[in-house]
């Protein structure tokens, strides 16, 4: 089938249909990506939200793994990428951070890849906890026990379904899919993982709690090691919001054209991101926000906008649910001004 035969019309209906081909979305429809189409306000806006917050002091680093407490507070970067490939950065976007957390929505990815989103969701389940990111009370109390993806028990159970020979290979298989959304091979920051991997009893305990369940489905503990190295990865917030885009553009990296996560798994993911992307701030972070998102202890907050693009903000200072303090300031600003949020019909252009 010749792709430039197609008219626009035909292909904007493929894609509400769900047959979308492997191209970027402005080149499925012959149009620029909305963030991209208003390049300059989108970089009005970034300037704006960067000089409104880089004052910002609440919040206080992650001190339960130890490195995470030494990371300079002060770093703050953003970054935004476009479905079709346009990038706009301001601040320390060169600083390669631990992913943490959001090492889960391409775990997640990964798992969908060879499973299934059907079999994925009955083994680890959707719903939000209410609760602290690495209760063990959820797991006792969630019918589903791993709760969702998100959470620190699903996310060991999930990590847990990557299959593969030895610990070794499933591990390479999870770095390599990380480095494909990305667009470039990524590494573990070793310190991270020593340092990770010296306090992580609260992940074991929760993936023995897993095992009493049967909802684990792979050596408890050599799941928790794949984890922490997955939480050890380095990004930078260019990287990371390239990772987003990934998502953003129906699973295809707008750099390398690679179509790294099936287009069927994307809306899934997403619906994990809004449910519980923000541990239990994830109610409050939809009420204001209204973007599928995922925060990690290390700093980083990733906010997905379907079809135009990915938002970046690292700084590491927390609130008390582990969520970065400016980088959910700036989303909620930028998000607000550019009307990303998915639940207001001025997100299709409504005006
Ligand atoms: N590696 C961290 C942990 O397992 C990830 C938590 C997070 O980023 O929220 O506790």
């Amino acid at each position: 089938m010749k792709i430039k035969r197609m008219s626009a019309t035909f292909l904007v209906a493929a894609a509400i249909a769900g047959t979308v081909l492997p191209l970027s979305i402005a080149a499925q429809t012959g149009q620029s990506s909305p963030v991209a189409a208003s390049r300059a306000n989108v970089e009005k806006v970034i300037a704006e939200a960067y000089e409104k917050y880089k004052g910002e002091t609440r919040g206080k680093n992650a001190d339960y793994i130890p490195y995470l407490a030494h990371v300079d507070s002060k770093l703050f970067g953003i970054a935004v990428v476009t479905t079709d490939g346009k990038v706009i950065t301001m601040g320390d976007v060169d600083y390669s951070f631990s992913i943490q957390s959001i090492s889960k929505v391409f775990t997640l990815a990964l798992a969908m890849e060879s499973l299934g989103p059907d079999e994925v969701f009955k083994k680890i389940g959707s719903e939000p906890t209410g609760r602290a990111f690495n209760s063990p009370v959820a797991v006792v109390d969630m019918p589903t026990h791993s709760a969702n993806p998100l959470v620190n028990a699903g996310a060991i159970a999930t990590a847990s379904l990557i299959s593969g020979k030895d610990k070794d290979e499933k591990w390479a298989k999870i770095l390599d899919f990380y480095s494909r959304a990305a667009g470039e091979k990524l590494v573990v920051i070793d310190e991270v993982y020593k340092s990770e991997a010296a306090s992580n009893e609260g992940n074991k305990a929760l993936s023995y709690l897993l095992a009493k369940y049967d909802r684990i489905y792979a050596d408890p503990f050599e799941s928790v090691d794949n984890y922490t190295k997955q939480c050890s990865v380095g990004v930078n917030a260019l990287q990371l919001a390239r990772m987003g885009a990934t998502l953003a553009n129906n699973g295809i990296n707008p750099k390398t054209g690679e179509v790294v996560i099936k287009s069927e798994d994307v809306p899934h993911i997403l619906s994990a991101m809004m449910m519980a992307g923000l541990y239990d701030g994830s109610g409050g972070w939809a009420w204001h926000v209204g973007l599928p998102a995922k925060s990690g202890v290390g700093g980083g907050i990733l906010a997905v906008v379907p079809g135009k693009g990915a938002i970046v903000v690292f700084a590491p200072p927390l609130d008390e649910a582990g969520n970065s303090v400016k980088a959910q300031e700036v989303i909620e600003y930028v998000a607000n001004k550019l009307n990303y949020n998915l639940y207001s019909p001025l997100s299709v252009g409504w005006k």
